[in-house]
């Protein structure tokens, strides 16, 4: 009988921290700036040049560590990882080694396989090589060098590439719901390492990994977990082994590729930074962190499910961003109506602003002017396919329904006399259709009513006119 393999995958992610400045001197962190406008002597390693902690970086840290449950450590410290890339001016990167400031989290991607967090620990950021600019030359962008991040290491608890995708979609949104980094995949504000290696399906030890970089999408991310494992699985079960290496993701190609060797990878000689001190974090600088916490998307999901009685489907949908959640309560709070509040932002609104390519921000109408508008509609002032012309309306100009429907006439008839009147008309004009419908054709009864909404321009109620329209054909 032949083995099977279940792959174990731990995630490496790095996060850019949503500071004006960088970790360690002033300067602008800046995305698309000028090349290498924002650099000074500490970034750039000339001697002397004394690095000063970015006090608003640690604490995002910190915010990030409580919300992804860590426990947060009195004391860090900032080492010096040695090595030598021409993007790294200083010839090393201060990064926490042996000492980080958060360890022992974690987070439920959703489903309840839990995914603990190993560390979380605070780093600078390198320059960047530009390969691909200027002929067969590179040249060096020295803008980032120095930006803070946090790199959040998981334990090897991923069970499989949809369980890394679902890991790192949570993962994403908690850490927008706490405004710790815009988390811009195509910016490079989040990337993800992958380490994956398989073993006997069943046991419990740990095989040779790999680890794959270069992936700038989840769905990326997806793909090559997927690949490294049918080829770390074809390996073993053809007798082979698994080296350890790095590789990088060629999405184009769709394979994975050798970048080095770990056996070949150098020795980083490690040790604390001489001009940095020991990072204290007392328990009221935590306190004040706690203060910052959001409500995070799970808690909030199942709130949305018990307050407003919403299905989890729409839960999950209104809590994917935190501003969507919030527009979503205004809505609701203004309509006095959830569950026509959860359709009206689920369909309408998220429709337009997709439509669009906006931003929800950048929406000219607001909750409650929508929830004004579902007032309307539940008082019967409004028939629903009205309400979806005036929200149209209110989402390209900015008016409130009321102003809409004024300037337009728009509110619904409900004059018994009127909607009469219409009917009769219907009817009379239709002798053949009279007949069929009463014969047994009782589709026909969508005819008579179009031909009502024709002669109100849409307005008549539709309910009476129902009503009205089956006693003059049926009586
Ligand atoms: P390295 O020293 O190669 O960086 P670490 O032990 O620091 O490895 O772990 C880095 C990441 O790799 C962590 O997310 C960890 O959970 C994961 N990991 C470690 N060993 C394995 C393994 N055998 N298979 C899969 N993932 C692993
Ligand atoms: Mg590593």
């Amino acid at each position: 009988m032949s083995t099977t393999f279940e792959p174990v995958i731990g995630l490496e992610v790095h996060v850019q921290l949503a500071t004006r400045t960088k970790l360690f001197c002033a300067d602008l962190v800046s995305f698309g700036a000028e090349p290498n406008a924002h650099v000074c002597p500490v970034c750039l390693g000339l001697p002397g040049a004394l690095p000063v902690p970015n006090e608003a970086a640690i604490d995002l840290g910190l915010l990030a560590a409580l919300g992804l449950d860590c426990t947060i450590h009195e004391w860090s410290v900032f080492a010096r990882k040695n090595y030598f890339y021409p993007d790294l001016p200083k010839g090393y990167q201060i990064t926490q080694f042996d000492r980080p400031i958060a360890t022992a989290g974690q987070l439920d991607p959703g489903d309840g396989a839990i995914v603990r967090i190993r560390r979380i620990h605070l780093e600078e950021d390198a320059g960047k090589s530009i390969h691909d600019r200027f002929g067969d030359r590179t040249a060096i962008d020295l803008n980032r060098a120095g930006t803070p991040l946090i790199e959040i290491v998981t334990e090897p608890d991923v069970q499989s590439p949809a369980h890394a995708r679902a890991f790192l979609g949570r993962l994403k949104q908690t850490l927008e719901y706490l405004e710790v980094s815009d988390c811009d995949m195509e910016k490079g504000s989040l990337r993800v390492d992958a380490n994956v290696s398989v073993r006997p399906a069943g046991t419990t030890g740990l095989g040779t990994k790999t680890e794959v970089k270069n992936m700038n999408s989840f769905s990326n991310v997806e793909r090559a977990l997927a690949f490294e494992i049918e080829r770390q699985t074809a390996l073993l079960a053809t007798g082979g082994t698994v080296v350890h290496e790095t590789l990088l993701w060629d999405a184009a190609r769709s394979e994975a590729r050798p970048m080095r060797s770990k056996e070949e990878s150098h020795d980083y000689r490690y040790f604390p930074d001489p001009d940095l001190p020991p990072l204290r974090v007392d328990a009221a600088r935590v306190a004040r962190a706690s203060e910052r916490l959001p409500e995070l998307p799970a808690a909030r999901g199942a709130r949305f499910r018990s307050q407003y009685q919403l299905p989890a489907y729409d839960a999950d949908v209104l809590c994917a961003t935190r501003a969507l959640a919030d527009f979503y309560e205004a809505t609701a709070a203004a309509a006095g109506d959830a569950k026509a509040a959860s359709n009206w932002v689920m369909t309408d609104v998220l429709g337009w602003v997709n439509q669009h390519g906006i931003a929800l921000a950048d929406l000219a109408t607001n909750p409650q002017q929508i929830g004004a508008l579902i007032r309307m509609t539940n008082d019967g002032r409004l028939s629903s396919s009205m309400a979806r012309t005036v929200f149209t309306e209110m989402a390209s100009t900015g008016q409130s329904a009321e102003q809409i429907v004024a300037e337009r006439g728009l509110v619904q008839v409900r004059d018994d006399e009127q909607l009469r009147a219409w009917a009769e008309e219907a009817v009379a004009g239709h002798e053949g259709e009279v007949e069929r419908y009463r014969g047994g054709d009782t589709r026909l009864l969508a005819f008579f009513m179009g031909q009502v909404m024709k002669r109100s321009k849409g307005k008549a109620d539709p309910r009476r006119t129902t009503e009205l329209l089956k006693e003059l054909l049926d009586g």
